[in-house]
């Protein structure tokens, strides 16, 4: 059973198991017979890990099958890499009837879906995610690499045609990748869903202790909120922005930390806490901070604004944030958890909060 996530420009399939991998060549045997080759786009992590397994299902379909394998992490998203990709694309002749799939977290993710967001005008790609943070990055479409002067700058709107979630992926995830997707899982519960927000806090108090049942219910959750804004606002004009909820001083922290020393989800826990304190503060939010708190530090994240960052070069990195569409900061807030508004806030009032959580 699967998840139907429909856009304007496409529906597909959100395959989420233990060996859902092996769904995969019946998908294309049934639905993309016409496809001539297929490419895997992998990093050199992943594919030490996982690429043999991927590549071992894959044979049912009976398709030729090609790999190209790129850096971990961010390294992968630049326009060298782009470039190599698109070189080899051509090099072996692929066209609009092949199919690349993305197998990696969301750096991986995000580049080869540009990589088939531009490659011929565009051809198909699928997602097969491995961390436990791609259960965001894979769904809705949002496909980039990075830009010196800013983060997923360049980029395109471009749908896979399913996602494969296969659960044993994720035993080989170190913690501290697993402890950054997690943060993407509580920000999907506060701004769409307080029970699953009672359930991630009564049931997630140990971050190397999680069953693979709660895996399932929590990603599941996770990609059934995030599709169902997708669904409404596929193009960000309106409520997509809502899952920018606690990335506006999220990306500041993580930006000026350097990419790479501290993880996306780490950082995002940090700007929701500035959230939360904001939206108790402007919205009369009802919300048990203190307890939040406990247990996101008991889960082993960092509560305050690392040392040595300074407030005026965050509230300028805020501000030039490409959410934020005129001269003050936009913000999410939440007016109950369940329920995100966005709102502009002043400087002043930014600085305070900013001093209060260092
Ligand atoms: P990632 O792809 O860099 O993976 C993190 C690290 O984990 C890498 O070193 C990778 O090699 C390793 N790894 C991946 N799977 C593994 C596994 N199963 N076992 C062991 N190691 C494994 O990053 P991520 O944290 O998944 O995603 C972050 C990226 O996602 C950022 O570039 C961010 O901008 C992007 N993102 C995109 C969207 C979107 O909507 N497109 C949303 C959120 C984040
Ligand atoms: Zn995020």
């Amino acid at each position: 059973e699967s998840i139907q996530v429909k856009t304007a420009s496409k529906q597909y399939p959100v395959l989420v198991g233990e060996k859902a991998i092996q769904e995969l060549p019946e998908l294309i045997t049934h639905e993309f017979n016409h496809i001539n080759k297929i490419l895997i786009i992998t990093d050199e992590k992943v594919a030490e890990l996982h690429l043999q397994s991927v590549k071992q299902a894959l044979i049912k379909a009976g398709k030729p099958v090609l790999q190209h394998i790129v850096p971990e992490g961010e390294h992968a998203k630049t326009f060298d890499v782009f470039y190599e990709c698109q070189s080899y694309c051509l090099s072996q002749k692929l066209n609009r009837k092949s199919l690349i799939i993305a197998l990696g977290g969301g750096a991986v993710g995000d580049l080869a879906g540009f990589v088939a967001a531009t490659f011929m005008r565009g051809i198909p790609f699928m997602q097969v995610p491995t961390t436990l943070l791609a259960h965001d990055s894979a769904v809705g479409g949002k496909v980039a690499i990075n830009h010196p002067l800013g983060k997923n700058m360049i980029g395109a709107f471009h749908q896979p045609e399913a996602v494969i979630y296969d659960l044993e992926f994720l035993q080989t995830l170190p913690l501290q990748e697993l402890r950054s997707g997690f943060a993407e899982v509580i920000k999907h519960s506060l701004i769409a869903d307080h029970d699953f927000y009672q359930w991630l806090k009564s049931n997630i108090v140990d971050l190397n202790d999680i069953t693979d049942e709660q895996f399932m219910t929590m990603i599941k959750k996770g990609i059934s909120i995030k599709a169902a804004i997708v669904e409404e606002d596929e193009k960000e004009m309106g409520i997509r922005a809502y899952l920018n909820f606690g990335h506006t001083l999220g990306h500041a922290v993580e930006g000026s930390m350097g990419y790479g020393n501290f993880t996306h989800g780490e950082s995002i826990l940090i700007g929701m806490i500035y959230a939360l304190k904001l939206s108790i503060k402007k919205e009369g939010l009802d919300f048990n901070l203190e307890e939040f708190i406990e247990w996101v530090s008991q889960l082993g994240y960092r509560i305050t604004i690392p040392d040595g960052l300074e407030t005026a070069i965050l509230l300028n990195l805020m501000k030039t944030d490409k959410k934020s569409v005129n001269e003050a900061a936009t913000f999410v807030l939440l007016n109950q958890v369940g329920s995100p508004i966005l709102m502009d806030i002043a400087d002043s009032e930014l600085i305070e909060e900013m001093i209060e959580m260092k």
